[in-house]
This record gives C-alpha cells, structure tokens and sequence, in this order.
C-alpha cells in the first residue's frame, strides 16, 4: 500500500518533468537534479515517532501499548491528520496515511502538512477509564511535538470528539498557559469543536459524488458529450435516471454518505446495501436508512445481524456475509470503512462502474490498475473524503478568534472549498490520459514541489 502513493508522486513528478511550463527556470543537469530531490523530499517523512506507552489496567496489570505519531510533511503549515485506535496499525501505514494527508491538504488548499497517529489496539478490549489513560499518556509521549502550529491531531477510525476532549485537556495541563484549543480538532462542540465537523466526512464524501455527477456533468454536457473520455463516459450514463448505491462502512463516514444519499433530491439514489464489521444488510428496492441509524444509535453502532432485530425496528432488508456487499450489481460503490478492502482476489467480481473512496487507500495498487484500465472511474481518497480535514481546518481558525459558525454556514464553507478544488481538477482532468486520482496527486504535487522551490529547499 505504502508503494502506491509512492508510485503515484513518482508517475506525477516524471509528468511534470516533461511539462516545460512547470519551473520553467529549472533546465538540463540542475531540472533533473532538482526532480530527483522532490521525489526524495515527498516520499519521506520528516519524522516517525513510536512510543510504547505504560497503561495499568483496570485489573492491576500494566501493559505497554505500541503508539506512533508520523510527521510527513510541513511545507504547507502544522502537521495535520487524525490518531488511529485499531489492532490493525502498523508504521508503514500510518507512514502512508501521513503523505495522503500532505496531498490532500495541499490539494483542497487547507494550510496544513501531513501527520497521522496510530495506537495498536482494539478499542472494544478496554474499559472506558483504560481507554481514556491510554489517550492522556499518548499526549504524555507526544507533548513536545504537538501543539497548535506544531502538529494537530483529529480523529480517525477508531477515535472520535470523545478522546479529542480527552486529549485537548491533557494537552493543556502540560502546558499550562499556553494556547491549546488549536493543539486538536474533531472536539466536542462545547469543548471548541466545530458544528458539523462530526458529519463533515461523510458529507463531504457525498457532496464530492453528486456535484461530480449532478451539477459539473449538467453544466458542461455539452463538451462532456463531445469527447472520449472515462469520467465523461460514465457520467453522462448516470444523469437522471435512478442510481444504486452500496455503502461499505456505517460508522462516521459511511453511515452520514448513505443517508447524505438517501434524502438528497437532486439525484434518484437508492442505497440498496450497507455494511459493517458483521454484516452487509440488503434490499433491491432501498433501504431504510433513518431506520438503520435508529437501529445502530441503540446498539454500540452495530447493523442488526438477524431477521429478529430487524423486525423489531420494521426494518426490510436480508442479512448477506459482510464482505457479499464489495460485489453486488450497483452502479456506484461508496468504501467508507478501512484500507486494502479491494484487492487482486475480489476485484474480478467488482460490478460497480464508479467507486467514491471515503476511507483512506481502500483499494491496492494493482486493483487500482485493474479498475482503472477497465474503465471504472474510481474518485480518490485524498478528493472525496477532505470534509473532516477541511472543518477541521475551520475548528482550528475559529479556537484561534473563539468566534464561531453556525451549521449552515460551516456546510456553505465547506461546500464552497470542496466546489472549487473540483473546479479546478474536473476540467484539467478531462481529456487526459490519467486517471483522477493521477491528476488529483499532480495537482498536489505541482503546488508543493513550487513551495519547496521557491523557499530555496531544492538546493
Ligand atoms: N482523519 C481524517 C482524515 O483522514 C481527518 C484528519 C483531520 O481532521 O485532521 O482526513
């Protein structure tokens, strides 16, 4: 997984190399040189810290919990990106998770670098006390690095405003007077968190499809349909008429995308399939989505698993295997739960002709491959899934002046950025030969390797 994003700067920079009107100044000898710099600057993180934190247990056993603060890279602002609680982390992929954090800031424009945390445990194993000791020693490890125009953690899968609060607080007893409410983001709303930044993923992740395929492909129909482009292609077959949808994911992400969906009327969507960690629940004819959260905001977050719980809701729907959700005939899958969930061994059965990825690097490389050259027009991690960054973003300046937004207003903000990095990128990527998530890594990459040569780092 690592490799792709790697690969991808690679494929960009070779791109950009050849563009003579990108750092026109830069010829012969001193261009290469100064590529093969780049390369080495974007593929490396600035640093990797690990810590093994000391927890007592509940039960008087004290265990050494394996923790990770990854800080890619700064050249745009503060490191930014959110802390992992999952039995899954490893540093190669809170390494990876870090750089995809550095492009999508510097593809949204947020002023921030890249960063990402990860703490190697299922948080379901610990008590709510455990749990809150695990995040004040991760800030106890951490403390010298992170801080409001240091590095600034949010939450990720695992983590959410609970342990932001938790980990804010013991921030600001460390450091006693100085300013913290910008040290981290995805807070609680009465803590200085932002209205609207739990939604602000899933939201985002939907606003990215509809505007994608709703309002760009209304407005410029007409060029669209001139050309022989993938994205066009698939687009303009998916303009009014109804659209099937399945969500992988019903947490943060994939469960506000699905009923982002479900009531939206600008498009006909009927989400069909959504799943969990246990199951995929299913039904032709669309389900019933406000009744599923009913259902979940009851349960620890869970799908039901048995046709008993679902009547005891008048939920319809079957109950099919977790994973049966990835291949069933939908024109548009949403992942919104964890990495590498489409690979070499399933990506033969995929039917969807358009994947938006709300989790980060949810598809392999070579799946990648195979999807792309197959002609599913895949929308990227770093563009669909920006929303949480970008309120965060909005939660850090509004700590800065504790003057705040209402709802309304963050959603319009958060639309209007999200909007414009669209803009930019939809037209630019229309007839050429990459596929989206090439353009949307050559953007990035354009903007940062400009910074880094100007501020004289190339030398
Ligand atoms: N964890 C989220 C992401 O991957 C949000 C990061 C943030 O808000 O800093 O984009």
């Amino acid at each position: 997984m690592e490799k792709k994003t790697e690969d991808i700067i690679q494929q960009s920079l070779n791109a950009l190399l050849e563009d003579e009107n990108f750092l026109p100044d830069l010829q012969g000898d001193t261009r290469q040189q100064a590529f093969k710099s780049l390369a080495s600057i974007l593929s490396t993180p600035n640093h990797i810290n690990k810590s093994f934190l000391r927890i007592a247990l509940e039960n008087g056993q004290v265990v050494r919990v394996p923790a990770f603060r990854v800080q890619h890279n700064n050249t745009l602002g503060p490191y930014k990106g959110g802390i992992r609680f999952h039995e899954s982390v490893n540093e190669d992929e809170v390494s990876n998770l870090a750089k995809l954090m550095t492009l999508k800031n510097a593809l949204h424009e947020v002023p921030f670098g890249g960063g990402k945390g990860g703490v190697i445990i299922k948080p379901r194993d610990y008590s709510t006390k455990e749990l809150n000791l695990i995040c004040k020693k991760y800030v106890q490890y951490f403390s010298d690095i992170i801080g409001t125009d240091k590095d600034i953690p949010a939450p990720d899968v695992g983590t959410s405003e609970r342990e932001m609060d938790w980990m804010m607080a013991e921030y600001k007893t460390i450091h006693p007077g100085q300013p913290y409410r910008g040290s981290f983001t995805g807070k609680s709303v009465i803590n200085g968190g932002s209205l609207g930044r739990r939604e602000a993923t899933g939201k985002g992740v939907y606003f990215c499809y509809r505007y994608m395929l709703h309002n760009f492909v209304k407005e410029n129909q007409n060029w669209l349909s001139e050309g022989d482009n993938i994205f066009a292609k698939t687009a303009l077959g998916y303009i009014d008429r109804p659209l099937t949808m399945a969500v992988q994911g019903f947490g943060n992400v994939g469960s506000v995308a699905a009923m982002e969906a479900y009531k939206c009327n600008h498009m006909q969507n009927k989400v069909v399939a959504v799943s969990d960690q246990n199951v995929t629940v299913y039904n032709s004819e669309g389900l019933d989505i406000p009744g599923l959260l009913k259902y979940t905001s009851k349960h620890d977050g869970d799908l039901p698993t048995t046709k008993d719980a679902l009547e005891e809701y008048d939920l319809k729907a079957d109950i099919l295997d977790r994973d049966s959700l990835l291949t069933l005939e939908v024109d548009t899958l949403v992942l919104a739960a964890l990495e590498d969930q489409i690979h070499m061994n399933n990506v033969e059965d995929i039917k969807a002709n358009m994947i938006v990825e709300g989790a980060n690097a949810p598809i392999t490389e070579d799946a990648d491959q195979f999807l792309s050259e197959k002609g599913v027009v895949i929308i990227p991690d770093i563009l669909a899934n920006a929303g949480g960054v970008i309120v965060s973003y909005l939660e850090w300046m509004q700590g800065r002046e504790t003057q705040f937004y209402n709802e309304d207003e963050i959603y319009e903000l958060l639309y209007d950025k999200m909007q414009h990095t669209l803009d930019t990128i939809l037209p630019q990527f229309y007839g050429d030969p990459f596929p989206l998530r090439q353009n949307c890594y050559i953007h990035s990459v354009t903007k940062l390797s400009t910074i880094l040569y100007r501020q004289g780092k190339l030398y």
